[in-house]
């Protein structure tokens, strides 16, 4: 079996605390760590074949795992869709699809993810006159960043067979423009409208995908993630990349049960574990977005009589939730508005005494109140949430949430005092930088990028932030080999050039990941 032995290096093993400064040596025997403890007491493994590596007094800490990152999404942005979150105004994003239709004459539709039309200094939603100007002869779409609001071409409209006259299905618009016919823009069901004339990708294009995401996650030192919306394709997908060794990191899949459009729901995944793939857990939406004024809300947005989606049915949802239950799956359901957190915590509630030592997790968690707080923690209710929207999002929340929300918006610190188990993630591509340590930094300071404050009350330590991207996550994952840097777990780990426990809260996303390891072996960087 393949030995390493790393030493001189500063390590956070996460294993009861983190006050292991007195540990600079990490032994690895095949994927398993064999011990964490001081070179004076370990060098006597060293054997012949063993490999040897000074870390240079450098930081050695668990992988980062991502709780909730939309994987083959944030793939897809780097081969099949056009990425636009770079966009800083719609003359940005015009530029970038022209662009991309001259060098991809051969693509069929030109599919494009990511506008954020509130920083922009036109602040309007794009419309088809506007695609119409740098593509005519060819269908476009353009996903909003939320991936709850989209923008097509006339080309497109054409295709689809899109008039003034076409049923619009519950739950979604179609936006008219003054003339009175489609103006291009379409949100939540409808989007379905031009989306399912697109053709849709094959198994092998999302196994392309993935593995084009994978590089992502190394670079940004994630070792393990879990992909929050898995359909059954997709499904098969990670299932064959698992047996034919190819995933490469660990990966927890959570499939979901109710398709977009009101058909009926896929049937129950098969409870799966193993060292590299998990199926425990399947998945529910039950709001939108605030980034896109969708999250359901006890009260309107500002400037604004909107209140948001509620997207389930309550039987329809607990008889689901039991099925899976009953099966041993764990339940994850999406829910960001004070409404949509109060629905999901008093289902969740009533299914409690039934399925005690079940998961049930929600995502997100925007706007809880106390009381929900408390049943959290009564009832065991665990949370995935994304401080990391803080930073990217905070226009949009100043934009549409009035002060009382803002004041309690992504209360971590509120969660954590309530000691509900908490799990950070990215939820990319929604956010452009899915840097664990960006998210570890807002979770700290509270800024959004353009510097104001979102809630500082709520702001919670570097150590608290760390713990929620490995252990926790884990936890929250149900899987227990991974988060700590012990004997007998996985050896996943990373090498940092600065210890995140040393440094200025505003620039711990400056911190550089030089080393990503997975099982013992190095896949990123040295
Ligand atoms: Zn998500």
């Amino acid at each position: 079996m393949s030995s390493t032995i790393i030493y001189n290096a500063n390590i956070l093993s996460f294993h009861n605390g983190f006050n292991n400064s007195s540990c600079d040596t990490i032994t690895i025997e095949g994927d398993r760590i064999k011990a964490v403890g001081r070179w004076d007491d370990l060098k006597s493994l060293v054997q012949a074949n063993t490999v040897v590596i000074d870390a240079g007094g450098k930081t050695l800490m668990p992988g980062f795992n991502d709780s909730h990152i939309h994987i083959w999404k944030v793939g897809n942005l780097d081969t099949f869709m056009l990425d636009v979150r770079s966009a800083g105004s719609l003359d940005e994003m015009l530029e970038m699809i022209s662009a991309y239709n001259r060098q991809n004459p051969d693509v069929a539709w030109i599919t494009a993810r990511g506008f954020n039309e509130a920083g922009w200094k036109a602040g309007r939603m794009p419309d088809k006159n506007d695609l119409d100007k740098v593509v005519k002869h060819k269908p476009v779409y353009v996903i909003r960043t939320c991936a709850h609001i989209a923008v097509c071409n006339s080309k497109a409209i054409e295709l689809c067979d899109i008039s003034s006259n076409t049923p619009v299905p519950d739950g979604g618009v179609m936006y008219l423009g003054a003339d009175g016919k489609p103006n291009g823009v379409f949100s939540e069901t409808a989007l379905g409208l031009v989306s399912k004339h697109i053709p849709p990708y094959t198994k092998d294009e999302l196994k392309i995908m993935i593995k084009a995401a994978r590089q992502r996650l190394y670079s940004n030192g994630i070792t393990a993630a879990t992909d929050p919306a898995v359909d059954p394709l997709l499904l098969q997908a990670f299932y064959e990349m698992n047996a034919a060794g190819e995933l490469g990191f660990r990966l927890n899949a959570i499939p979901i049960l109710l398709p977009d459009g009101g058909e009926a729901p896929y049937p129950l995944p098969v409870y799966y574990s193993s060292p590299w793939f998990n199926v425990n857990t399947v998945k529910f939406f039950s709001d939108g977005g605030l980034s896109g004024k969708t999250a359901a809300l006890k009260r309107h947005y500002k400037n604004s009589s909107d209140l948001g989606v509620l997207r389930l049915q309550k039987q329809q949802y607990l008889e689901l939730g039991r099925a899976a239950m009953e099966i041993g799956l764990g339940l994850a359901t999406h829910a960001i508005g004070d409404a949509a957190i109060k629905f999901v915590v008093d289902c969740y509630t009533s299914l409690a005494g039934s399925f005690p030592g079940v998961l049930k997790r929600i995502e997100h968690l925007g706007l809880p109140e106390e009381q929900h707080l408390e049943a959290m923690a009564k009832n065991n209710i665990a949370t995935s949430m994304q401080t990391i929207f803080i930073s990217e999002l905070g226009k949009n929340f100043r934009q549409y949430l009035d002060q009382e929300y803002i004041d309690r918006c992504y209360p971590v610190g509120s969660v954590l005092k309530h000691g509900i188990l908490t799990a950070l993630s990215s939820d990319a591509p929604v956010v452009s930088n899915l840097n664990p340590l960006k998210g570890v930094e807002a979770a700290v300071t509270r800024r959004d990028n353009e510097g104001f404050e979102i809630a500082p009350n709520e702001a919670i330590s570097v150590a608290e932030a760390l713990k929620a991207y490995t252990v926790s996550a884990a936890t929250i994952g149900q899987t227990p080999q991974l988060g700590s840097l012990e004997p007998g777990q996985l050896a996943d780990f990373i090498i940092l050039n600065q210890n995140p426990l040393k440094t200025e809260p505003k620039e711990l996303s400056q911190i550089k990941v030089e080393q990503t390891f997975i099982g013992g072996k190095c896949v990123y960087g040295g």
